[in-house]
């Protein structure tokens, strides 16, 4: 998937238009590079967001969610609510993480935007023209790692994360929960 699909699938899957869910984007696709890795079919990898509730930057989460596979619904992901823009991704198998942040001169200038300005006054990323926020999402879609990440070093680490249970007591719980009268 080239990175214009993804920002597509991303802006479909999120909802609207910002600058934070393709930063996401690029940090998750930053992280896959650095370990060698390609996209999460099944749980191959496991992603720790720092952001956290009530950050201004959220929709990023939902960037990196498409772009490493790392899901909800996989339960391949969590959010540590440190109120920070980055990830770590880890490559379960072969025991090594990535962290990758935002570059913090980026981020300074980002939050002097007008587009900040707006969302201050309490404009819905929906009411914000495409001409404020089309240019901050192509430079960001378009510019060099280094210029908008952070990415550190490639770490060695033993992470076990828990395993979805499909044992016959397990699915029979869950067809009583789900269909109490079956
Ligand atoms: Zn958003």
């Amino acid at each position: 998937m080239n990175s214009i699909e993804l920002l597509g699938i991303g802006v479909k899957f999120h909802g609207h238009k910002c600058p934070a869910m393709p930063l996401g984007l690029r940090a998750g696709l930053a992280a896959m590079k650095k370990l060698g890795v390609e996209r999460a079919s099944n749980k191959e990898l496991f992603a720790f967001v720092e952001t956290g509730p009530f950050h201004a930057t959220m929709c990023f989460v939902d960037g990196v969610q498409i772009a490493t596979g790392c899901t909800y619904g996989k339960a391949n992901i969590k959010k540590l609510n440190y109120g920070k823009n980055a990830l770590t991704l880890i490559d379960i198998k072969n025991k090594k993480a990535v962290r990758v942040s935002i570059n913090s001169e980026f981020q300074v200038n980002g939050l002097s935007s007008e587009l900040v300005k707006l969302r201050q006054k309490g404009v819905e990323p929906k009411g914000i023209k495409p001409e404020i926020v089309d240019p901050m999402v192509e430079k960001i879609m378009s510019a060099k790692d280094e210029e908008i990440l952070k990415i550190g070093k490639v770490e060695s680490i033993d992470f076990k994360p828990k395993k979805a249970r499909f044992t016959g007591k397990d699915v029979k719980n869950a067809m009583r929960l789900h269909f109490p009268m079956a």
